[in-house]
């Protein structure tokens, strides 16, 4: 389902009461829990009302209390317990749910009027004036559906009408105002479950239709967030992507007391590079030596663009033998490319410098002393004559620029 769809179903759902059958499934996905636990409570509710007129009956007409307890416990509270069982432990399809909660209706009136039917007394003519509670009990209390309220609320005044009509001892006059009583109930109480149902059924897709929507925003946020992290030419992570990952990535280092390498990688003579080859060229080359630098990292190593032909690689839980392998597998990545260079200065093929800060952060250091360590150690490694890396270490706040140094070259 998406939003369109839902939108669809909104503009065509203005009157009638049903949803195309995925919405339908999914309604029932959503709200069957809780219309089950409803239907056991409003039913759970309706038995205890109904079984309290065994007082009446008790008071009122003493001489069929067997009769009534039979009907009233006997047949409708067992009917109407194995109903709510049935419910209470989903062992019913919701079709069946709603129609065998309906059912209820239709027994209660067949049981009132049995007991009616019983009773000898002139009592007995005030009890059709009572059977109007049935239908606000099944209409109202346990909210049916539109479609079985009806069928049953039919079903059980055609019942009611069947035995009024057939008491010789009820004056026609109370006959013809209890069934118009009754009538009138059951039509109103009717129209009160289309109302409820419409407007359960109008504010699920209101709901729906804002929870796609924010899904659909979230979506394009991440989307947008993405793109905004991304760099367009190498496809790597960006300077932007960086700001973000490198404090949450040193807070996680410093909460598990982890180092935390920085590689600094800058591409050799570049501008010599553009200047000979062309600025697509230059362009092509970029995105040739980003995609080997991320092929010979490691998985959950990271890895940016930071600048024009520079990168930045952040390596975590970090040893020092670690990230001199790491650059190694850098630079001989790059120089394996093969990519012709101009030649001048005797370099004969693409290559980078790395310089390497490794640091276990603390309340002495911070995110920015990494960096600043990296970058002093990248201009070691350019000064040592390039194609290779250099390792600097962080003391306190301050860099100490190289305070030891190593660096790598690879035979020319
Ligand atoms: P060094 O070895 O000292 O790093 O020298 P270098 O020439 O690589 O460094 P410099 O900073 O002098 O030049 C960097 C060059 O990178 C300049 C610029 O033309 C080029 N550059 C930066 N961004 C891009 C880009 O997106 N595409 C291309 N083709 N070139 C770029
Ligand atoms: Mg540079
Ligand atoms: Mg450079």
């Amino acid at each position: 389902m998406n939003l369109e769809s839902a939108a669809q179903e909104f503009r065509s759902h203005r009157w009638h009461l049903s949803f195309s059958p995925e919405l339908e499934a999914r309604f029932e996905a959503d709200t069957g829990g809780a219309r089950s636990r409803h239907l056991v409570t409003a039913g759970l509710a309706g038995l205890a009302v109904y079984n309290m007129f065994l007082f009446n009956d008790l008071i009122v007409r003493p001489q069929v209390l067997a009769v009534a307890l039979c009907w009233r416990l006997g047949v409708m509270t067992l009917y109407g317990l194995t109903m709510l069982a049935l419910i209470r432990y989903d062992l019913v399809r919701p079709c069946w749910r709603e129609a065998g909660m309906a059912s209820c209706i239709v027994v209660a009136m067949v049981a009132s009027c049995m007991i009616f039917r019983h009773t000898t007394s002139p009592a007995g003519n005030y009890d059709p004036f009572v059977f109007g509670l049935i239908f606000m009990a099944g209409n109202i209390a346990f909210a049916l559906r539109f479609r079985e309220a009806i069928v049953t609320s039919a079903l059980a005044l055609g019942v009611a009408a069947a035995f009024v009509l057939d008491q010789t001892s009820m004056p026609s006059e109370a006959k013809l105002f209890a069934l118009g009583l009754m009538l009138g109930t059951g039509v109103f109480t009717v129209m009160a479950c289309y109302r409820v149902e419409h407007a359960s059924r109008q504010s699920y897709l209101l709901i729906l239709r804002e929870e796609l929507r924010a899904e659909t925003a979230l979506r394009s946020a991440d989307e947008f967030a993405r793109i905004s992290e991304t760099d367009a030419l190498t496809r790597l992570a960006n300077r932007r992507w960086l700001d973000v990952t490198l404090p949450l990535l040193w807070m996680r280092a410093q909460k598990r007391r982890d180092s935390l390498a920085a590689l600094m990688v800058d591409i050799d003579n570049f501008k010599r590079f553009n200047d000979r080859f062309g600025h697509l060229a230059g362009d092509e080359c970029l995105r040739s030596v980003a995609a080997a630098m991320s092929a010979s990292l490691r998985e959950g190593d990271f890895i940016a663009r930071i600048g024009g032909e520079e990168f930045l690689v952040l390596i975590r839980a970090a040893s020092l033998a670690l990230a001199q392998a790491a650059a190694e597998r850098l630079r001989l990545g790059v120089e394996q490319l093969a990519i012709a260079h101009d030649g001048v200065a005797g370099q004969a093929v693409v290559t980078v410098s790395i310089g390497i800060a490794l640091i276990r952060p603390g309340p002495e250091t911070d995110p920015a002393s990494l960096i600043e360590a990296a970058d002093a150690a990248l201009y070691e490694a350019k000064r040592n004559g390039r194609n290779c890396w250099a390792v600097a270490e962080v003391h306190d706040r301050t860099v100490q620029t190289a305070l030891w140094t190593k660096q790598r070259k690879a035979p020319v």
